[in-house]
């Protein structure tokens, strides 16, 4: 029922110390489905650590046991290199940046991950591009296991859910995912607590932010194009700090007519990051890819080693190749 390989449950019953991890600047799937995977280690008996590039995002603070993340720095300064790691919804292993640093040389690596651009870099590779999350990929291997999530591993693995689904709005809801989104329910995760937590609570900064993304929206390609963007300016200023741009580039991609939206960041000068939503049939993962990125068809990033405007003509002279 709860189909999971048999060579990914091996895995973790052969190890007994393990380095979780996921990939830089982690959104709900990608800490859902670490602490998901911790809390079944733990239960296991097993030693386990998360650890990611930077510090823990406040917007899971949430979450019970919340301080399991541990960003590179003083915390994880005294831990011993891992001769066991399992990666969860990281495509490849530049993607976990820093983190990767506590890999030890030879170390035995486990990819769990739903990206279709998965390089499937492990020595055990369990990819499902069909799974709508890595946490619904978590799920499962929690229940093929034989456990039963409490009401802090079910608040995991369900926000992770409904981050990757859009609140079970996007193509990718499946009945599988909302069957999971039951069971995690019925296990004692609170929607309406976590929904509130991820989509209707806001720093000052980021509501204002908003506005700003909002106000710097263009359309191209006959409107079926919009672009959004921030520039170094506002990065460099310190309300940028307080801003969480999750879900903003959905803005720009609810105006009719629009099939791709780009938000891009200049995140450092002449570096600039694009984050790229498609709706009806544009593929972004394969944009994206053209400049060394990827994620999923409808919803992918890269990185452009080149100045706002620069990167911005770039990538739209790729997406009117594709449209
Ligand atoms: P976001 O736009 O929310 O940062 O990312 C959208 C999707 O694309 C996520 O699944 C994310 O993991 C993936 N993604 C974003 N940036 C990159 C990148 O630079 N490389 C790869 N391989 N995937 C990315
Ligand atoms: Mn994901």
């Amino acid at each position: 029922m709860f189909d999971v390989p048999a060579e990914a449950l091996g895995f973790v019953s052969a190890h007994k110390r393990f380095l979780i991890s996921t990939h830089v600047n982690p959104d709900g799937d990608g800490i859902g489905s670490a602490m998901g995977l911790k809390w079944a280690l733990v239960r296991l008996g097993k030693e386990a650590e998360i650890v990611i590039e930077s510090d823990p995002p406040a917007m899971y603070d949430f979450f019970g046991n919340y301080g399991w993340v541990k960003g590179i720095g003083p915390a994880t300064a005294p831990l011993e290199k891992f001769d066991t790691v399992i990666t969860v919804d990281a495509p490849n292993i530049e993607r976990l940046g820093k983190a990767a640093q506590l890999i030890a040389g030879g170390a035995k690596v486990m990819v769990i991950d739903h990206h279709v651009s998965n390089e499937k870099f492990g020595d055990v590779n369990y990819i499902d591009e069909t799974a709508a999350a890595s946490a619904e990929m978590i799920y499962r291997f929690v229940r093929a296991l034989g456990l039963t999530p409490d009401r802090d591993c079910a608040e995991y693995l369900y926000s992770g859910i409904l981050i990757d689904t859009g609140r079970f709005r996007f193509s990718n809801t499946s009945p599988e995912v909302l069957r999971a989104g039951a069971d995690l329910v019925a296990a004692g995760a609170r929607p309406h607590k976590i929904a509130e937590r991820l989509f209707f609570t806001n720093t000052f900064e980021t509501t204002k932010g908003l506005g700003k993304m909002i106000e710097s929206i263009q359309l191209h390609a006959g409107g079926k194009v919009a672009t959004a963007e921030f520039g170094l300016e506002y990065i460099n200023s310190e309300e940028w700090k307080k801003v969480d741009t999750e879900g903003f580039v959905n803005h720009p991609l609810a105006i009719e007519g629009v099939e791709v939206a780009v938000f891009f960041k200049e995140v450092k000068p002449g570096v600039t990051r694009a984050s790229l939503r498609a709706k009806n049939d544009f593929d972004v993962n394969a944009v994206a890819g053209i400049f060394g990125g990827g994620g999923h068809a409808k919803a992918a990033g890269c990185t452009i080693n080149a100045p706002l405007e620069e990167a911005k003509k770039k990538l739209l002279g790729e997406i009117a190749k594709a449209l």
